[in-house]
């Protein structure tokens, strides 16, 4: 699989069916692969944090969830084939799990959202195995990591929002039981239906962002991240030219 260098980040050119296609392979071989989803704002955190930098570079797949980062691949002269949503990775794999008998866990949000969101799926796919469910608010790790090694399922939704969820993947990757995790942020969310993606209007033109934003206005701090991410991508490009 092509990775494409974004200063020192690396991102897979994939298209959203490679994604889920990777991800299926993975989940059937137990060795608690990592899928990392980064937007913009993780991949300026990235910059910013050595480790995380280094859990993503080491992630067996990683892709771009957000605009922010295709427009840096274009901007660096090698774009990316499209935007791979987390959430649609997520939605896509339901299906394949079902008809393959592979069972999934989701992990995080607040209590009570998982369990939604698990008998929303299960209205879609009935003879989906979900079998685990658990919050994303506790104290002891080892607890919920003995609770998903009792299920050993073969994929593993970890939606503890960025870069938390990034860091309980990668520093339980050798204690926990599963195919694959995926760092999902807020799509148990999505799917409980307690928060709403954005309409199409917004997903085409590439402004989910800016629906977010007018949705949790508390968001500006984090979203500077997208402008700041931009303009160190055009600085390093500018900089580096050809070499970029
Ligand atoms: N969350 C959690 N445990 C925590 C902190 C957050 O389970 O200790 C959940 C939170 O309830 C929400 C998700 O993580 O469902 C983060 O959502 P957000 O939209 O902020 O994700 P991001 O934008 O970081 O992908």
């Amino acid at each position: 699989m092509e990775k494409v260098k974004i200063r020192d980040v690396f991102i897979d050119n994939v298209t959203l069916e490679e994604a889920v296609e990777k991800t299926i392979e993975l989940s059937k071989t137990m060795s608690a692969n990592i899928v990392i989803t980064p937007n913009a704002e993780i991949a300026q955190l990235c910059h910013e944090n050595e480790k995380l930098k280094e859990v993503v570079n080491s992630a067996q797949l990683v892709v771009p969830d957000g605009i922010g980062v295709v427009m840096a691949s274009k901007i660096i002269g090698k774009p990316l084939k499209e935007k791979v949503a987390g959430y649609e990775v997520a939605k896509n794999l339901f299906p394949h799990l079902e008809k393959e008998n592979l069972s999934v866990f989701f992990f995080g949000s607040k209590p009570g959202v998982a369990q939604t969101a698990a008998e929303n799926v299960l209205k879609d796919y009935p003879n989906l195995n979900i079998c685990g469910i658990r919050d994303g608010y506790f104290k002891d790790s080892d607890e919920i990591i003995a609770e998903i090694n009792e299920k050993e399922p073969n994929v593993l939704f970890v939606c503890l929002g960025a870069p938390k969820q990034e860091f309980f993947m990668f520093d339980n990757k050798d204690k926990i039981k599963a195919g694959v995790m995926l760092g999902l942020g807020g799509s148990l969310d999505v799917m409980a239906g307690t928060v709403k993606r954005a309409p199409d209007f917004f997903v085409r033109f590439g402004l989910e962002w800016f629906y977010r934003l007018m949705k949790e206005p508390k968001r500006i701090g984090r979203m500077m991240k997208l402008p700041k991410y931009l303009f160190s991508i055009i600085f390093y490009k500018l900089s580096k030219g050809k070499n970029a």
